[in-house]
């Protein structure tokens, strides 16, 4: 689809990308992940007022949804991070690499760059704010062919993580809490989906060309910002997998259209939300329905709105699966509506109880949830605001990526208002790091090795942490052939749920020289890794004997269970024990007992799966 047709859409993103520096931001604490908290920390939110006296209306909304929040502590946190103790200086080496990436991304870079506080409301932070550093300002990158200016780019510390979400209680780790990260906002110059994805490929492709940044699951961010001509601005929190962003965009597209011609109707309907909430309670006391059953459920009454609550907004969402998404952010399991009833448990007979105790007729819809009577009529008077907005527009709002592409409704989009100075920590003058240089772009290093290797292969290698190598080798090894080694077997042993990560540089070293020196076949690379993913500490010798071995060990062993297949028909898994003794007595002292008990087990295991009948 061309510009024209995407509705006027406007999109920004910001990129939060994890580096990988040896210290946290404030504090001396490592910036790994932990495990075996040695303590929980109890807060409570409250709610401040800023210095203009105005409250944050997304601050507001937090605070009346009353949760507390418990924070794991470890061995490897401080208590920088429990907020017991002031920070320290702004680490240095993260900001040397915050202005690495602001001139690559062309930007100007800030003479002073000081600390300021960005309140956060969900509990994510113990001190109630997030300290930031705006280091840069207005760059620019070309994507496809189109200019997208770079508004601004942010040095801050990270949030905790969260482990778990109840009722009334989120829990969260603070081993996460201070690692530092790069914000970088682009304008609203984005005017497709697929330029989206394409902009937040090439921002993670610049960051990674530092070679400082974290890599994996949950290291690197993007927040969607959005909004069409005659819709309203959201902010998409948490899209992880960059290949979703274009999907996420026109999901958003989707959602705003449908808002508005939801509104067209309202309007035409004349449909009106009471602010009454009744307690209908009586009505459900021996109802099957489980989610009820035993609890307080409250009610409430939108005239005019049969249909439009069961109105589908995006694939699998209705405009009821808005209520609903309000109601766990105030800690219930959701709510039912008449446009769905009767189901779930609630019988025809109910539901004609229920519109008659609230006075509804065949054109109204009526809206329930039960729990917590206090949640209930707080939740249910955030949804009744709601309704009331579906006849104004699309409300600004938070919102949360889900896996399939659609959003979720987190809290109101948060005021402007909400930065103030961090006076704990000093300002940094930036001319103290002019000699910072511009790293070689991995495109720019795909580009060259393109001549020697495909092009998807070519940039994977250049991608690779261990690219190095492939400079090292690739004039006396055949380049495919290192390419191989560094990337296309180690993603196949991943595909085995192998331990690939455990490989270091001087494992791949290794193999290489001994491919090069004629120790080993290239085609025993692949033996070759897989042994030193078990045995990360073996001398070339030793791993040239365990090839040898490893080889005549996995023929035996295939041998072998041909050989027993009735046995193992018989017995199953425990034919293990005989058959063991049996390769025990052939190789004992060749190969390490624990492996051949590993390879053996697989093997009679896939045996047994092979010789069960295929219908049972
Ligand atoms: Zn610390």
């Amino acid at each position: 689809m061309s510009q024209e047709n995407w509705y006027g859409l406007k999109v920004g993103i910001e990129i939060h990308q994890q580096l990988d520096t040896e210290e946290k931001l404030f504090c001396r604490c490592p910036t790994e992940s932990s495990e075996d908290a040695r303590l929980e920390i109890k807060r409570y939110l409250r709610l401040k007022r800023s210095e203009m006296g105005e409250e944050d209306r997304a601050a507001k909304e937090e605070v009346e949804r009353k949760k507390k929040f418990l924070y794991k502590y470890y061995d490897s946190t401080c208590l920088v991070e429990a907020d017991e103790e002031p920070p320290t200086e702004i680490n240095r080496e993260a900001l040397r690499i915050a202005i690495q990436v602001a001139k690559m991304l062309k930007m100007t870079i800030l003479d002073e760059i000081h600390v300021m506080r960005k309140i956060v409301i969900d509990g994510s932070n113990t001190t109630g704010f997030q300290r930031t550093a705006l280091v840069a300002l207005d760059g620019e990158i070309e994507v496809k062919g189109e200019k997208i200016g770079i508004a601004t780019l942010c040095l801050e510390e990270e949030a905790c993580r969260k482990v778990e979400e109840g009722e009334g209680v989120t829990v969260y780790s603070l081993d996460r809490l201070g690692i530092p990260l790069i914000e970088i906002g682009t304008k609203a110059d984005i005017k497709t989906p697929e330029i989206a994805k394409e902009t937040a490929k090439k921002i993670g492709m610049i960051l990674r060309s530092t070679r400082k940044v974290k890599r994996g699951i949950g290291t690197i961010r993007q927040d969607v910002n959005i909004s069409i001509k005659g819709g309203a601005r959201v902010e998409i929190k948490g899209v992880q997998e960059l290949d979703l962003i274009d999907k996420v965009v026109e999901y958003e597209v989707l959602r705003q259209l449908n808002l508005l011609k939801i509104r067209e109707e309202l309007q035409k309907r004349n449909a009106q939300v009471l602010e009454k909430i009744f307690d209908v309670t009586e009505i459900f006391t021996n109802t099957k329905s489980k989610i009820l059953r035993g609890k307080t459920v409250k009610a409430i009454l939108l005239k005019n709105f049969a249909g439009i609550v069961g109105t589908e907004i995006q694939p699998g969402r209705r405009l009821g699966s808005e209520f609903a998404d309000i109601a766990r952010a105030f800690g219930l399991g959701g709510i039912f509506h008449t446009d769905e009833l009767p189901a779930y448990g609630i019988t025809s007979e109910e539901v004609e109880m229920l519109k008659k105790a609230v006075g509804a007729n065949e054109s109204d819809a009526v809206v329930i949830a039960a729990g917590d009577p206090h949640r209930a009529e707080r939740a249910l008077r955030r949804i009744i605001e709601r309704a009331k907005y579906c006849s104004i527009g699309v409300p600004e709002e938070t919102r949360k990526a889900n896996e399939d592409g659609t959003t979720s409704y987190l809290r109101p989009l948060p005021g402007s208002a909400r930065m103030y100075p961090e006076t704990d920590v000093p300002p940094v003058l930036s001319y103290e790091f002019l000699d910072v240089e511009i790293p070689e772009l991995i495109e720019e290093r795909a580009k060259r090795y393109a001549k020697l290797l495909p092009e998807d292969l070519a940039f994977e290698i250049a991608d690779s942490k261990h690219y190095r190598l492939f400079e090292e080798f690739s004039s006396s090894i055949q380049p495919t052939i290192v390419a191989r080694v560094l990337h296309v077997i180690p993603t196949e042993l991943r595909r085995e749920n192998l331990n690939v990560d455990s490989l270091k540089e001087e494992h791949f070293r290794m193999v290489l020289e001994m491919i090069r020196n004629g120790e080993i076949a290239k085609e025993g690379a692949d033996n070759a890794l897989r042994i030193l993913i078990e045995k990360p500490f073996a001398s070339k010798k030793e791993l040239k004997e365990l090839i040898g071995s490893k080889k005549d060990l996995d023929s035996f062993i295939q041998k072998l269970i041909e050989e027993k297949r009735d046995l193992i028909a018989e017995k199953g898994e425990s034919a293990f024990k005989p058959l063991m003794g049996l390769v025990m007595s052939e190789f004992r002292g060749k190969v390490d007992g624990k492996i051949i008990a590993e390879k053996l087990r697989d093997a009679i295991l896939r045996k047994v799966k092979e010789l069960r009948p295929q219908n049972s």
